[in-house]
């Protein structure tokens, strides 16, 4: 059993992101794997915790004490920590886990997978880390990356350090090292 940290957006509502959340936090319960999250329980965050424990999932959320309101605190976890700070959340969440997913979300989704992601491409943790582009949502990143890769600004090597997916299957495999 491997726990797999899910990044994803807390403010759309529209009903394709939930299901693209819901779909993940089922594939991931049906996988026998622990959800680590941040522990929310709004837009994608709620969906994605909901439907693993719908799926019969373990979830462990992760939220900073300030936020509890704010992102309405996922309650229901089978295991919910409160941080005193977002730092201690990050921590607390990549230590955790064993792989990450990242799906379609904001600034805070972005600020944390980049963490991750240069991270693994500095060598300060070994984890796979899967960018699930659904429906092309990242590709307007992606393009500026290869673009910053043509000028000299990002290395190759660093770009390989994320696997670029767009299912949830794939994003899956690519998070779960005892598959992979
Ligand atoms: P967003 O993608 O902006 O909807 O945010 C998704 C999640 O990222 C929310 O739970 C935010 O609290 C979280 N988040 C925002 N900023 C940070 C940060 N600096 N470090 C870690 N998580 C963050």
């Amino acid at each position: 059993m491997s726990g797999i940290c899910v990044y994803c957006a807390s403010g759309p509502v529209d009903e394709e992101y939930l299901e693209l959340a819901a779909a993940t936090g089922r594939a991931i319960a049906e996988a026998g794997h622990t959800l680590i999250s941040g522990g929310g329980n709004v837009s994608m965050m709620g969906a994605l915790a909901r439907s693993a424990r719908s799926a019969g999932g373990y979830t462990i959320g992760i939220i900073p004490e300030a936020l509890m309101r704010r992102e309405v605190a996922d309650v229901d976890a089978d295991e919910l920590i409160v941080t005193t700070s977002m730092r201690e959340r990050k921590r607390l969440m990549d230590e955790m886990a064993d792989g990450f997913i990242t799906l379609p979300g904001g600034i805070g989704t972005l600020e944390e997978v980049f963490e991750t992601w240069t991270g693994g491409y500095l060598g300060l943790h070994t984890k796979p880390v899967a960018l699930l582009n659904y429906r092309g949502f990242y590709d307007p990143l992606l393009d500026w990356l290869q673009n910053l890769q043509g000028r000299g600004f990002v290395s190759a090597a660093a770009l390989a350090r994320i696997a670029v997916v767009d299912d949830v299957g794939a994003a899956l495999s690519v998070a779960n090292p005892s598959v992979t």
